[in-house]
């Protein structure tokens, strides 16, 4: 490993440019050789790949993933970073940094630029404060993307590998879960960070499905019916339904479709798995 992950190393480089973490940018930079290894290996990198990291900030990780994959492009929003960054990775001639908000990029475009639009590989140490809107544009948009490796807060990687029964059950595990297999790498001290955040963090990979792993007739429609029920998490299905404005449905024809997707009429949203909404949704039709 590089010295980008010595922390005396980092705080010079910080010091020489006048540099302060961001807080408002989730900058916590990674300080752990054995945690890049973990990424890095979990990731499956090949020269043949080309990687899109999100939020490089100094180059610690990207670093590594240019010694692995054939190009990097690193996306970065913070331009007072972009300086540090030519100058750390400056001995790397296949790595392309992008100052952009990642969720005003145009991806595709990326792919197609730098990947002949062959799939990305995604790896990421996420800033934490949008990390879920970061997961569902790259899911949602069905953008040519192979897989994502990203470090996000320990809470999140649960919520996005549970099941029903269990507190942390929503929205993101049930979109997680039909775009992608997730499995969980590694669990990650806040001392691997400096600054050192206030959360234990997790690393998790995604290995984006070629088709959804449920069918259904109408996909937005399935979403509707998710988030109907999460929004009111403690009331009944039938209720949920009624009161969320886009699916505009009548208590009526919810019941009905409940009836007829074989729960009971007082069953709770957050009982059902991704199957039983595909086939509620199916019903709703
Ligand atoms: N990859 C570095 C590491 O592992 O040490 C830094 C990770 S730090 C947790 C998150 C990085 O994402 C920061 O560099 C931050 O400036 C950047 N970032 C925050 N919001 C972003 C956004 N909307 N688009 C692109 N980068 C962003």
């Amino acid at each position: 490993m590089g010295n980008l992950s010595n922390p005396t190393y980092i705080s010079a480089i910080l010091k020489r440019h006048d540099y302060r973490a961001q807080k408002k940018y989730g900058q916590n930079f990674l300080i752990d050789d054995h945690i890049l290894s973990e990424i890095i290996d979990a990731a499956d990198i090949t020269k043949e790949d080309t990687v899109l990291e999100i939020g490089p900030g100094i180059g610690t990780l990207t670093e590594e993933l240019a010694k692995a994959a054939g190009q990097v492009i690193a996306v970065e929003i913070d331009s007072n970073l972009i300086p540090i960054l030519e100058e750390s990775l400056f001995n790397f001639s296949n790595i392309t940094i992008i100052n952009k908000d990642i969720l005003k990029t145009d991806i595709k475009a990326i792919a197609e630029e730098y990947n002949d639009e062959k799939p990305l590989k995604v790896v990421a140490n996420l800033p934490y404060y949008i990390t879920s809107p970061i997961i569902m544009e790259l899911l949602e948009r069905r953008l040519p993307i192979e897989s994502i490796t990203v470090m996000v807060q320990k809470e999140v990687a649960n919520r996005m590998v549970t099941g029903p029964g269990s507190k942390d059950y929503g929205a993101l595990s049930l979109a997680v879960q039909y775009y992608t297999t997730p499995k969980i790498i590694c669990d990650v001290s806040a001392n691997c960070f400096m600054p050192r955040p206030n959360v234990d963090s997790t690393v998790i990979k995604l290995t984006v499905n070629e088709e959804p792993s449920v069918q259904v007739k109408d996909e937005e429609l399935l979403f509707k019916c998710i988030r109907a029920s999460f929004n009111q998490r403690r009331k009944t299905l039938v209720n949920g339904l009624r009161n969320y404005q886009p699916l505009n449905v009548e208590r009526e024809q919810a019941a009905e479709a409940i009836e007829k997707s074989g729960f009971s009429k007082d069953v709770r949203g957050e009982t059902l798995s991704l199957k039983e909404f595909a086939i509620l949704a199916d019903n709703l039709l």
